[in-house]
């Protein structure tokens, strides 16, 4: 093989530097395609609608672009109606509930209900179904980048200051956020990247997940 040759073939073996946009799909499967192939994302829809396909795609793609993580496999499966997703950072995969995700103006509608009573920080976008897929974005980024690092002890002074006090810091942020400190890192960095105002959690958290991609 000559330089030149080997030169090209080792150029096509590395991933491309640049991805295309996303751009809406005319079919469900172009969606999941253009996970697959531009990402290396084994993606699922079945069960929700074009739209559906549409928006999720169109919000992981600017999650990945903007803040990387490995993700193997993103689907829509049926999972209990006590919850919405399903989240594994050890296998690096999101798994959003079709008994909700099937429609997606309901969903909406119950998640600005969650928000009302303060279980979900407050967003001003009115995409319900696009927080909670930031929301399970933000455990993956959690496990990989900030456990385990230097930045993990900027995150816990957050944690522990918020959970000294729960009642403030369900007011602060979220009720579902005090849960742990892994539901308060989702909860706030689901604020920051919904709410065009984030309160102060979630600017603080922000201000570390933008330090460990910069
Ligand atoms: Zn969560």
């Amino acid at each position: 093989m000559k330089i030149a040759q080997l030169f090209n073939s080792l150029l096509h073996k590395s991933a491309p530097l640049t991805k295309p946009d996303f751009i809406s799909a005319n079919s469900i499967k172009d969606a999941e395609n253009f996970l697959q192939d531009n990402y290396g994302i084994k993606t699922n829809y079945k069960g929700i609608t074009l739209e559906g396909a549409n928006r999720l795609t169109t919000q992981l793609v600017f999650l990945l672009n903007n803040y990387p993580v490995k993700i193997t496999t993103f689907s829509i499966v049926e999972l209990n109606y006590t919850t919405y997703a399903a989240t594994d950072t050890e296998n690096h995969t999101i798994a959003l509930n079709t008994l909700y995700y099937k429609d997606l103006d309901k969903l909406n509608k119950d998640i600005n209900n969650d928000m009302k009573k303060g279980w979900h920080p407050k967003t001003t976008d009115n995409k319900g179904p696009e927080f909670i897929l930031t929301h399970e974005y933000g455990h993956i980024i959690r496990k990989d980048k900030i456990l385990n690092t230097p930045f993990e002890k900027q995150y816990t002074k957050i944690w522990d200051l918020a959970a000294e006090n729960p009642t403030h810091f369900a007011n602060t942020l979220s009720i579902y956020g005090t849960k742990d400190s892994s539901e308060c890192f989702s909860e706030a960095f689901g604020e920051a990247l919904h709410n065009s105002h984030p309160r102060i959690i979630a600017q603080q958290v922000m201000e570390i997940v933008e330090e460990v991609f910069k």
